[in-house]
């Protein structure tokens, strides 16, 4: 691989090699990454037992449905093993780290080489050329910095691109906007969550995004958002929004990424094996179908992960796109499976809710579901925040309130309690958004 590739600007693509494959080249290069990678996790005394184990060699990969044969690697894993227990490399190898919180138990480090940094810079700088773009953009990343990946993941990208880039970081809202308008942003990144807020700051302030800011292009991602969600920002601020998907275990940002077709994530298969398994028999489910999301790293030296299971659930879409690409192209997460709620016996993911919420114009985009029980019952309150602020008008307040609850009960089968908020009453936080709050977990 031409390790920075370095394209003119009216190419379409970043690295033409990679990203203009056939299927047959994507797959010939993937049977190829894999033995390679294989060959680099038997230094690893964990993976080489389980791989001898399961008489597993380089040699025993032919075609790409062999990766199949490999055992699942889980984030249990890493939390065993932490902090540098599958470590491929010697630690004097590693040049970064990254570590996830440990809400329970061990948190999670993934180490990194300097050739991991630079391919993952490659990935991001490939997404943003790939939306259009280009040396003369400014990029604001309003994305936190430290070991979350996406303010690191996204400077890097930016800065491998090109582009003149603004590590704004998270937070500050008036400090912001006045970046985006000082410095001439074209191109900003943040989780879906916090670019809502935001527009409200501008709003209060009496920005008009579209003709006080040369913002033209999103990035969002990090957090389950659905399609309404990011229409409602492309229409409030006249942008794109692109939909980012990333992963800490896996680099971070980077791994998919939408085309300006917009018709599912791109995950680029010349660095990750791709597949979707049933939860329950982890068997591969028909492309179409929803299953869990598997990864096998097969560009990494620090801490490549076989076959790991990531718990996001979604689908294949297709394999071959009109933007020319034929890598495949995966649906927006309908979240992960530790976030279902259960709630007397029905599945919901919180996503299903905001698809419903964000259909209604007098609507603001933040919320929060709260779950409860009693003597009798689990329930669920859905609480959000009104574009307009008329809570003296009972009569308009009930029928809303009455029209939320029968779209909510045809979408989950449920009828939750709802409670219509002024704006900017509900909490925001600057990193990925808390959606559901269980205080159920109390009485267990
Ligand atoms: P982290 O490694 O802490 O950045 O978290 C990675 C997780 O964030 C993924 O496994 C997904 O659950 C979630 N995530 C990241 N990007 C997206 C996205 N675009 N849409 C939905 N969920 C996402
Ligand atoms: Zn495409």
């Amino acid at each position: 691989m031409s390790k920075f590739p370095v394209p003119d600007n009216s190419c379409e693509f970043f690295d033409q090699e990679h990203e203009s494959m056939t299927r047959e080249q994507i797959e010939a290069l993937q049977v190829e990454r894999l033995k390679e990678t294989i060959a680099r996790c038997m230094k690893n005394p964990i993976y080489k037992q389980r791989f001898e184990e399961a008489g597993i060699t380089p040699d025993s990969i032919t075609s790409v449905a062999d990766v199949r044969k490999l055992p699942f690697t889980t984030k249990q894993d890493l939390r065993e093993n932490y902090p540098f227990g599958l470590a491929c490399v010697p630690l004097k190898e590693c040049v970064r780290l990254h570590s996830s919180s440990g809400t329970t138990g061990n948190p999670t480090v993934i180490l990194h080489t300097q050739n991991d940094l630079d391919e993952w810079a490659n990935q991001v700088a490939r997404n943003l050329w790939m939306v259009g773009l280009r040396p003369d953009d400014v990029f604001q990343n309003s994305s936190g910095y430290g070991m979350f990946t996406g303010g690191l993941g996204f400077q890097y990208g930016a800065e491998r691109l090109g582009m003149l880039t603004v590590p704004a970081a998270a937070g500050n809202s008036l400090r912001q906007i006045k970046f985006i308008r000082d410095f001439g942003t074209t191109a900003l990144h943040a989780v879906p969550s916090y670019v809502t807020r935001l527009y409200e700051v501008m709003q209060e302030q009496g920005v008009d995004p579209r003709k006080d800011t040369q913002l033209k292009v999103l990035a969002i991602g990090a957090e389950p958002h659905s399609e309404e969600q990011r229409k409602r920002i492309e229409n409030m601020l006249g942008v794109k929004a692109y939909n980012s998907f990333g992963m800490s275990e896996m680099c971070g940002p980077g791994v998919g990424f939408e085309c300006k077709e917009q018709n599912g994530l791109h995950f680029w298969e010349d660095y990750y094996i791709v597949e979707i398994v049933d939860p329950e028999t982890l068997e591969p489910v028909p492309d179409g179908e929803i299953g869990e999301l598997i990864l096998t790293s097969i560009c990494r030296e620090a801490m490549p992960l076989i076959r790991y299971r990531t718990r996001d659930l979604t689908r294949v879409l297709g394999r071959t796109c009109p933007c020319g690409r034929n890598h495949i192209r995966i649906d927006r997460m309908r979240g992960r499976s530790d976030d279902m709620i259960v709630l007397r016996g029905v599945n919901i993911f919180p996503i299903q809710i905001e698809k419903i919420l964000m259909q209604f114009p007098e609507l603001a985009s933040n919320y929060l579901i709260t779950l409860t029980s009693d003597a009798d019952n689990d329930n669920m309150l859905v609480e959000v925040e009104l574009e307009e602020l008329f809570t003296d008008d009972f009569p308009r307040l009930l029928d809303l309130e009455k029209r939320i609850r029968r779209a909510l009960k045809d979408e989950i089968l449920l009828t939750p309690h709802i409670k219509l908020v002024p704006k900017g009453t509900l909490p925001v936080s600057e990193g990925k958004a808390v959606r559901v709050v269980d205080k159920r977990k109390v009485y267990q």
